[in-house]
């Protein structure tokens, strides 16, 4: 399988506009790997993207992406979804305000996402519906399992209790790729379908140290019950006997540049921290 990472970061863009911390500053100099957009991943096998973060129709230009078939969403947070408009803009054909013939771009939607995806609102109503409508995108639901063009593809749920996040694996060629960028806390660990992976791709949780304002996390602290640390993601993939693990969603707060992190993972055998135009071939 041959994935491109096109966008390595989280829900603030690298550099944040106006910001003139470190990390910042480097990356508004330098650009990638230095800067990083939102969280999103192509599989060129099948022509799918993963997740439309506001500056998605930058990274599919940069990312040379001249075909997109399928869409599929971990979850419907704002960093996921917001670029959704990208759906309009690649299918419209402006002489009838309809998708040009043929370029309806196939959503894969785990039956569960359904009822949310329409909760997403612009002044024409649900948002997806409108898509539908026009005939931007064909909803494809599934409950768990699909196969593509000799790709396996599985939903493995994350129950968030506000929402239902999805892991996605993909089976192709006797590998397995396991694609978990956030929100998967508690991580189905135990789960066959994750197990064994080729590649995890994942967050890294939270860093206890040196992040930003010299800031500690408290015993109490909310993000101790909704994310993991880093220390628990690396115990976590052990768990769950991953080969290779690249960490994606990288959060400005972390404090931590593409040299830091470069240094990092030669502190640990088997990991990677990814960056936006990263090719990964499984
Ligand atoms: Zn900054
Ligand atoms: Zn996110």
């Amino acid at each position: 399988m041959q994935l491109t990472v096109l966008g390595s970061g989280g829900c603030a863009a690298i550099p944040k506009p106006l910001c003139d911390c470190r990390v910042c500053t480097e990356a508004r100099l330098k650009g990638a790997p230095y800067a990083r957009c939102g969280p999103a991943v192509f599989v060129h096998d099948i022509n799918l993207l993963i997740d439309t973060p506001a500056e998605i129709s930058s990274m599919l230009n940069r990312g040379g992406i001249t075909q997109l078939d399928y869409l599929l969403y971990t979850h419907l947070d704002p960093d996921h979804v917001e670029g959704s408009r990208i759906l309009e803009q690649i299918t419209l054909d402006y002489r009838t305000w309809q998708a040009h013939t043929g370029s309806s771009i196939n959503l894969l939607l785990p039956e569960k996402q359904e009822e949310r995806l329409y909760a997403l609102k612009s002044q024409y109503g649900a948002t997806f519906d409108y898509y539908q409508r026009q005939k931007f995108i064909t909803i494809r639901t599934f409950n768990s399992h699909l196969k593509i063009d000799g790709v396996e593809l599985t939903a493995v749920p994350v129950d968030r209790i506000r929402q239902t996040v999805y892991i996605y694996v993909f089976q192709s060629g006797g590998k397995k790729v396991v694609y978990a960028p956030c929100d998967v806390r508690p991580f189905p660990h135990d789960r066959q379908e994750v197990r064994g992976a080729d590649l995890l791709i994942i967050q890294p949780g939270f860093f206890e140290d040196e992040i930003k304002h010299a800031f500690t996390y408290p015993p109490d602290h909310i993000s101790r019950t909704t994310l993991y640390s880093f220390e628990q993601t690396l115990e976590l993939a052990q768990k769950a006997r991953a080969s290779q693990i690249l960490f994606v969603h990288l959060e400005e707060h972390w404090n931590r540049s593409y040299d830091d992190y470069l240094a990092l993972a030669s502190q640990y055998p088997g990991i990677r921290f990814a960056y936006d135009g990263m090719q990964v071939s499984v």
